[in-house]
């Protein structure tokens, strides 16, 4: 009798003890991947994602094979897929006189209540044990979370003392203060010159040929003849190595500056390899700290990327599953808008959101502040449904695991939670775009006027927004200040930009 190992598309982690095991016990183990529509198609992805995550599991698979492990691979194309995890494993479990299963935690909600089910569906034991990534343990948080979540603040001041990073030997943090936010917001006007991507290249033109035969609806541009993306950890350690020598040094201070020049300015592009655990983020965060001791980075720079790390990737894992499943259904707001057709092929005359989108469209890929103050910024304004904005987050970008997208979506951007993963929504009128970025000169709309001709629409609808919620919001003692500079414009000017928001929330497909 044989114990089947299950691996999912994000758990391609070749150091997780699992692998250490050697020897006559671990001989009747088979590992198991498979390539399946229930995962193609719960949302429309990106073609970069399915065919990342692929070939990142075929490769994953031949690592195994090349160290001795029994692997059975599932492809999307073999007749006997039954394209349904639980299914599949039936069908081994008689194939093979598979007595037990042994998986690891899954980080979303939709597949860990599925192979909860999986023993009973089954009739005999799945075990699950850690997947020995995240830095925060998933159950002791969720319990400690379930009645109060903290600040993302005391989160990461508390996770940087459990790791002792960037901590003096008094436990007081490094620079004599835990933030430097205030130093890392600098608009980049064309110096420092910003590096190239670490070179990648792999054709996937077989895979992409099975995902197209087999009918897979995506978005986007596959890239499939020179597949940009880290599918290996060799490539991802390599990745990473680049961007800790020419990113890291700038990547503080332009962290939320955006331009038309570039996707990715100074930003590491690790996500993706982070998510399907390519690599760990304690070895990330290692990294950033050996180029700040090597006098290479500074401290608000190196405090800044472990702070996202550290600090935002794990904060949101934790609201995520003190919160499922409810959260999944949050809408503080009452948004219920569509989210207009442009987000699916940029074809606005808005310059900050073409170029947000249709670099999502070609690449999968958005930093931060576009995703955060572009396209979450413009669908929270117009007030559209946090559903179909997850959605969209959710398929469009390769690093889209809903543990993550989901709180950064509807928690962070959308406000849909109330305030559990930000103290006040992200809104911001083209003041902010202008001041962040080069989008605003080369535009279609004024970024200076908020009605009349070519008033950009972000100005009135940032308006528009504030006085519909004046009541949730007018005592946030973060956002007070907006409510006093509406109060202090005249009745004429407040009904002139309102009427304008009416205009463009009216004619939001054609903007
Ligand atoms: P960098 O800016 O170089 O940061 C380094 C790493 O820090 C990232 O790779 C990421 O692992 C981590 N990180 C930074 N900010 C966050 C954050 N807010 N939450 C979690 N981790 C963070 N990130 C995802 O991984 N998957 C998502 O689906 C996702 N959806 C998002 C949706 C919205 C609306 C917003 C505002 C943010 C979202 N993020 C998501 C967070 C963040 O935008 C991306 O992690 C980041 O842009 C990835 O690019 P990078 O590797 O160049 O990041
Ligand atoms: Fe975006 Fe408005 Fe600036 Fe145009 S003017 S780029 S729409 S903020």
């Amino acid at each position: 009798m044989s114990r089947l190992r299950l691996i999912l598309g994000d758990q391609l982690n070749i150091n997780h003890s699992w692998f250490r095991e050697r020897g006559a016990d671990a001989a009747d183990i088979i590992y198991v991947l498979m390539e399946i529509r229930s995962e193609t198609d719960y949302v429309v992805h990106h073609a970069q994602k399915v065919l990342g995550i692929f070939a990142a599991m075929r490769g994953f698979a031949n690592a195994l094979r090349a160290a001795g492990f029994h692997v059975h691979y599932i492809r999307l194309g073999d007749a006997d897929n039954q394209h349904h995890f639980i299914n599949n494993l039936r069908e081994l479990v008689n194939r093979f006189g598979i007595s037990a299963i042994e998986r690891q935690q899954a980080d979303e909600y939709r597949v860990e209540s599925l192979l909860l089910g999986a023993s009973s569906e089954l009739g005999i034991p799945v075990s699950c044990v850690d997947s020995e990534h995240f830095l925060a343990d998933r159950e002791k948080i969720a319990k400690k979370y379930a009645d109060k979540i903290p600040r993302m603040e005391f989160f990461y001041r508390e996770l940087r003392k459990q790791y002792r990073i960037l901590l003096d030997e008094n436990n007081q943090p490094i620079g004599g203060q835990w933030n430097f936010d205030q130093e890392n917001r600098n608009r980049w006007k064309g110096d420092p010159a910003i590096p190239e991507w670490y070179a990648l290249s792999a054709d996937l033109t077989d895979i992409w040929q099975e995902i197209q035969s087999c009918g897979v609806h995506t978005m986007g541009d596959a890239q499939a003849a020179n597949f940009p993306w880290p599918i290996t950890r060799a490539q991802a350690k390599a990745w990473l190595k680049h961007f800790v020598e020419n990113g890291l040094p700038n990547f503080g201070e332009f962290q939320d500056a955006m331009t038309t020049q570039s996707p990715r300015l100074f930003h590491a592009g690790i996500s993706f390899a982070l998510n399907i655990k390519l690599l760990h983020p304690l070895e990330v965060i290692h990294a950033a700290l050996a180029e700040y001791e090597a006098g290479r980075v500074s401290i608000s720079t190196v405090e800044g990327f472990v702070r996202q790390i550290l600090g935002w990737r794990e904060f949101v894992r934790a609201v995520y599953w003190a919160r499922m499943p409810h959260y999944a259904e949050l809408n503080e707001l009452q948004h219920h808008r569509r989210l207009p057709r442009w987000y699916w092929d940029a074809d606005t005359k808005m310059n900050c959101l073409h170029h947000a989108i249709s670099q999502s469209l070609d690449g999968a890929y958005a930093h931060h502040i576009q995703r955060l103050m572009v396209t979450g910024n413009f669908a929270l304004l117009a007030g559209c449904a946090p559903d179909e904005v997850d959605a969209w987050y959710l398929g469009i970008y390769i690093d889209a695991f809903e543990w993550v997208e989901m709180p950064n979506t509807r928690g962070m951007s959308q406000y849909a939670d109330g305030g559990l993963v930000g103290s006040k929504p992200y809104a911001g009128s083209a003041s902010y775009i202008n001041k962040m970025s080069d989008y605003c000169k080369g535009c279609h709309y004024n970024h200076k006027r908020r009605h009349g001709e070519g008033a950009c629409p972000f100005n009135s609808l940032y308006w528009h927004f504030h006085v519909r919620h004046a009541q949730r919001l007018a005592r946030n003692p973060r956002i007070g200040m907006t409510y006093k500079l509406w109060g202090k414009m005249s009745e004429q000017e407040q009904t002139l930009t309102l009427t304008q928001a009416e205009i463009y929330l009216k004619k939001l497909d054609n903007l």
